[in-house]
C-alpha cells in the first residue's frame, strides 16, 4: 500500500498541471514499514522529452533528488508521471521502461476533469495496481468551537 499525504498529493497534481500538455514526471521518497510504503518527499522534475506521449526525467534533477533523499534517510519509493490525454494505465512502454520490481509506478491522469492517480507495481512486463491511500497531513482534531 502507498500512502500518500494530501500535500504530496496535491504537489503532484500541480506538477502534472504545470506540465500540459506535455507528460511531467518526479520522483517520490519516504519510509517503508512492512508493506506500507508512506510518501514524505516528492520531487517535480523535468520532461526532458517535452512530450506528450512519454517521458524522460532530467538526469542532473534525478541525482540530486536521490542525493536529498540519502540526506534525509529516506528511502526512493518510486516514479510519478501524467497522461494528459490517457487513461492512468501503464502503457506498453511504461512497462517496457520499468526497471525497477520494488518501485512504485504512480500515474496521473488528467483526461477527464477530475484527475485520477493510480500507483502499479511492475514486475516481469505485468503492471498490478497497487492500493493508494490518501491521507491528510494533519488532520484536525475535532474542534470544540
Ligand atoms: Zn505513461
Amino acid at each position: 500500500m502507498l500512502i500518500v499525504p494530501s500535500q504530496h498529493h496535491e504537489t503532484m497534481l500541480a506538477h502534472a498541471h504545470a506540465g500540459l500538455p506535455n507528460e511531467a514526471c518526479g520522483l517520490f521518497a519516504g519510509t517503508i514499514e512492512g508493506d506500507i510504503k508512506t510518501v514524505k518527499a516528492v520531487y517535480s522534475l523535468t520532461n526532458t522529452d517535452q512530450s506528450p506521449e512519454h517521458f524522460s526525467m532530467s538526469p542532473e534533477e534525478q541525482f540530486a533528488a536521490i542525493a536529498d533523499i540519502r540526506k534525509q534517510g529516506f528511502v526512493l519509493l518510486g516514479n510519478f508521471h501524467s497522461h494528459p490525454a490517457t487513461p492512468a494505465r501503464a502503457s506498453a512502454e511504461d512497462i517496457r521502461l520499468a526497471f525497477d520490481p520494488s518501485l512504485s509506478y504512480v500515474i496521473i491522469s488528467l483526461q477527464e476533469a477530475k484527475p485520477c492517480l493510480k500507483s502499479f507495481l511492475i514486475r516481469g512486463g505485468i503492471a498490478t495496481e497497487e492500493t493508494v491511500e490518501a491521507q491528510l497531513t494533519s488532520p484536525r482534531s475535532d474542534s470544540l468551537f
